[in-house]
This record gives C-alpha cells, structure tokens and sequence, in this order.
C-alpha cells in the first residue's frame, strides 16, 4: 500500500543498521481490549491477517513525513501470554518496554472509563521510568466511532494531555480515522526533539 512496507520482527534488526539515525522504536501502551493491535496492525498494512494475533508483534514500515523519510518500528509486545514456567515475565516485558521506546503510544478507549484512568497510571509509570528525558508520548482515545457508548469525552482526554504534558488525538481503528495522523505525529514529535537538542 502507497508503496509503504511491513516486516516482521526478524528483519527488523538488519533494516535497522543502514540508518539507525532514522529508525524510531515506538511502544504500545494501554489495557487490554482498547485497540493496541488494531492500531498496529492498519500502521503496518496486515490488518487482514488474523494469524499475526497472539505473541506480540512488531511492525517496521517508512514513512514521509513532510518530506523527509522515517522509518518507525511500532511494537505491539505490552500484552504477552504469562508464561507459566516464569511469572515474573510480564513485569520483566514492562520494564524493558518502558526503557526501549523512542516515543510512546498510551492507548485508551472512550468506551471504557477505567482503561482511561489506566492511561493515566501508564504516564506516571513512564515519567518515572524516564525521569529527566523528554521522550515524546501521544495519548490516544480510540473507538470514536463508539458514539453511543462513549464514557470518556473528547474534552477529559484534551484535559488529561495537558496535566500530563503529552500530545492527544482520538482514532478509530474501525473506521481508520486519524491513524495515519498518529503515525505522522510521533514522527514531528521525535523530529522536534532532536532539531531542539542539536540547537
Ligand atoms: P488490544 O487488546 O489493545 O490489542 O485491542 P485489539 O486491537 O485486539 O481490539 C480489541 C477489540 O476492539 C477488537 O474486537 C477490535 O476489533 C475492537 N476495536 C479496536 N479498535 C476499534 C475501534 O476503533 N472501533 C471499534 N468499534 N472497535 C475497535
Ligand atoms: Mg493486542
């Protein structure tokens, strides 16, 4: 699609080491259920494929971003199987999620009210995981197009981005509303960051 390319995770590291300047590794958070594979999957053109489901997934895909190309590696890995010979896994998962991203996805969906509350806690987790860095981190509200069972408005999202000091855009999965704008908008994020640390 658009001439855009998806890779699964074993190419990922061979992709990334011609030019590691512009390979961005971007990190799902959020609970179960609010649309972290879905998100993942329209990002990297599978969205058809139901087989790339249960483990975890990552997604390696460029894009032009006003201009100039980018190459995002988005990992849907938040949610794993508990691995029953080792419980500490997810905690593990976690932490090394929240040392990893170049920039951070907390998804929530405005049908559910604690997945959004959870959102929050994901922030705070993260700014102390990252305690002096300015990593740059979208707050998603997604199933906008849920209207009639929205319990989170437009406005709680808005309001919890600027307590949290975070960019917000709310997406619909379904719908593919604001996906690309998502994408598009880490890669200004990380962009300006850079551009501000060269100065
Ligand atoms: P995850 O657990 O965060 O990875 O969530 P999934 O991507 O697996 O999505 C959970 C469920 O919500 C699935 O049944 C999706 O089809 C559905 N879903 C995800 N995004 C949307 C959306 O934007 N709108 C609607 N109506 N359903 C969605
Ligand atoms: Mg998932």
């Amino acid at each position: 699609r658009e001439g855009w390319h998806s890779d699964s995770s074993d190419s990922v590291i061979s992709s990334s080491s011609d030019s590691e300047d512009h390979v961005f590794k971007v990190i799902l958070l959020g609970e179960h259920g609010v649309g972290k594979s879905s998100l993942a999957r329209i990002f990297g053109g599978v969205e058809d494929l139901h087989d790339v489901e249960e483990a975890g997934n990552t997604y390696d895909r460029s894009v032009v971003v006003d201009g100039e190309e980018a190459c995002l590696l988005v990992f849907d890995i938040w949610e794993q199987p508990v691995l029953v010979w080792f419980q500490d896994n997810t905690h593990w998962l976690h932490n090394q999620c929240m040392k990893m991203g170049d920039a951070y996805v907390i998804v929530y969906s405005v049908t559910d009210k604690a997945s959004f509350e959870k959102a929050s806690e994901l922030r705070i987790q993260l700014r102390r995981a990252r305690q002096s860095e300015d990593i740059p981190i979208i707050l998603v509200g997604n199933k906008s197009d849920l209207v009639r069972s929205r319990e989170v408005s437009v406005e709680e999202g808005r309001a919890c981005a600027v307590v949290f000091d975070c960019k917000f855009i709310e997406t619909s999965a379904a719908l593919h509303h604001n996906v690309k704008d998502l994408f598009e908008g880490i890669v200004r994020q990380i962009r300006l960051r850079k551009d501000s640390k060269e100065d």
